[in-house]
């Protein structure tokens, strides 16, 4: 049975998830810890639940979501995957970093590329990947078919999307992405946002002011 752990990190706000299952292994997404005690409550998870890690994987590469992929990369000795149109993106955060409080964040590399239809195995759970750019140009999103669960990160949240202000941004490409890759799902999907609360795609796809059908 996948267990979903979710932790909020650094001043964003930002949603941090360890999934994982009775095998015991599990894989995080988004590390956004910064400081000493939220590595510490990440750690202190881990360990307190025997759990192995087996994936390290970034929805996308803005900076809240990235900030502690260094320290778990040294941490539980694993590799870092994103989508390649990412690249570029966790390339920039070093630079940017300071300018937002983070002088201490240690930039990370890739190891391998994730693509739409690619999938994610660990213990007895299986993640699907769909592509869904707009947010940022290589923002991915991790579906568990069998338990109807989506790891969306900031392309839907709670009545709201994820803006498209940001470098490599686009407002119709974002709506797009929604429409055709969540929205297709089952109404009775969770989606686990990168920031704030759960929601369902069916609760979006009645309820949020930014979805309606009017608006393709
Ligand atoms: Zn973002
Ligand atoms: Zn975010």
């Amino acid at each position: 049975m996948l267990q979903v752990k979710k932790f909020v990190f650094n001043p964003f706000m930002e949603n941090t998830y360890v999934l994982f299952d009775e095998t015991n292994e599990g894989i995080i997404i988004d590390p956004g810890c910064v400081e000493k005690e939220e590595e510490n409550e990440l750690t202190e998870f881990i360990k307190g639940n025997n759990l192995v890690v087996k994936h390290l994987i970034n929805t996308h590469c803005h900076i809240d979501h990235v900030l502690g992929n260094a320290f778990v990369k040294r941490k539980f000795n694993v590799t870092l995957s994103i989508h390649s149109a990412e690249e570029p993106m966790l390339k920039a955060v070093k630079t940017y970093a300071p300018n937002y409080g983070f002088p201490q964040y240690q930039a990370s590399t890739p190891d391998s590329f994730l693509n739409e239809g690619d999938e994610i195995i660990f213990g007895n759970q299986k993640l699907e990947i769909l592509f869904v750019p707009g947010h940022s140009p290589g923002h991915i999103a991790f579906y568990h078919l069998e338990n109807k669960i989506l790891i969306g990160g900031d392309v839907l949240f709670e009545n709201s999307i994820g803006r498209t202000d940001l470098p490599g941004g686009n407002f119709d490409t974002l709506i797009n992405s929604i429409h055709q890759k969540f929205f297709t799902l089952p109404d009775d999907v969770t989606v686990y946002c990168g920031h704030g609360s759960e929601t369902s795609i069916g609760f979006e796809k009645r309820t949020n002011p930014f979805c309606a059908l009017s608006q393709l």
